[in-house]
């Protein structure tokens, strides 16, 4: 079954991932910006690594025949160095118009401190006044529901950004509701351990349906899988779910999110 991979940070992955992700019938991933395992030191760092995941990273992928897409935002853990985030954020727009990018994200909230919610706020009035989709990272544990609520509560305080285009990612049992209730697309990471198991978000699409809804590796630096997703389909098939079901949810709920956004194009398999 062909599908996408609508969260993963392949710039922390080596080629070989590409390699298994395309024999596992990926056909897409998309990437969105996020903290490198090191606070960066000046804008210059950004611009770099915008560079990297419009041009460098595209290309990689293509060599085995998966198409990349991305989104540009400077993540919540920077967003504490204000002044930075807001010299970041001023640059996104030279970036927004190359092929591939989607919209902004993931930002969202790390440790839902004032100024991770001032950048946030921020990044959503340069989403509205360029009209880019929104790709949501919801913070971890103990940290989450909260963080999805404020999160939700600063969305639905403003009236210039829709609910159909934005993403909330990073989705588990008890935040679920929050995000389909307002409208919202919701994501699911398939970890080893934290967030989702595969097991846990077919437990989840079996009580809360498959619209709007999609799931994700989340590959990255840390401990991962970018197989996650064809693992995910194993889990749907051995409960006995039709293709017809388990394609909506890993190929055309990724599409019918990022085709809001008018940049985007899609070469679908032969
Ligand atoms: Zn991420």
């Amino acid at each position: 079954m062909y599908y996408i991979d609508p969260h993963v940070h392949m710039v922390s992955r080596v080629t070989d991932d590409y390699e298994r992700m395309a024999r596992m019938n990926c056909v897409a991933v998309s990437e969105p910006a996020f903290w490198a395992g090191f606070d960066r030191g000046s804008v210059d760092g950004f611009r770099d690594y915008f560079e990297h995941l419009t041009g460098f990273e595209p290309k990689r992928a293509s060599w085995s025949g998966i198409q990349h897409y991305t989104w540009l935002c400077i993540n919540a853990k920077e967003a504490e160095n204000v002044e930075l985030a807001r010299e970041v954020i001023s640059i996104i727009p030279e970036y927004l118009n190359r092929p591939g990018v989607l919209g902004i994200g993931e930002i969202g909230l790390n440790k839902n401190t004032m100024n991770e919610s001032t950048i946030f706020r921020e990044h959503l009035d340069l989403a509205a006044k360029t009209n880019e989709l929104v790709l949501i990272h919801t913070p971890h544990l103990q940290d989450k529901y909260k963080g999805t609520r404020m999160i939700v509560d600063m969305l639905q305080e403003r009236n210039d950004i829709s609910a159909e285009r934005v993403c909330i990612d990073h989705v588990e049992e008890h935040t679920v509701r929050l995000a389909k209730d307002g409208g919202f697309w919701c994501g699911m990471t398939l970890y080893p351990t934290t967030k989702c198991t595969p097991a846990r978000a077919a437990d989840i699409i079996e009580r809360y349906g498959d619209d709007r809804i999609m799931v994700n590796s989340a590959g990255d630096w840390g401990p991962s899988n970018p197989l996650a997703v064809p693992d995910f389909i194993q889990e749907m098939r051995r409960r006995g779910h039709s293709e017809e079901k388990i394609k909506k949810v890993v190929y055309e709920n990724p599409l019918e999110f990022f085709r809001q956004c008018s940049r985007f194009e899609f070469t679908p398999p032969e």
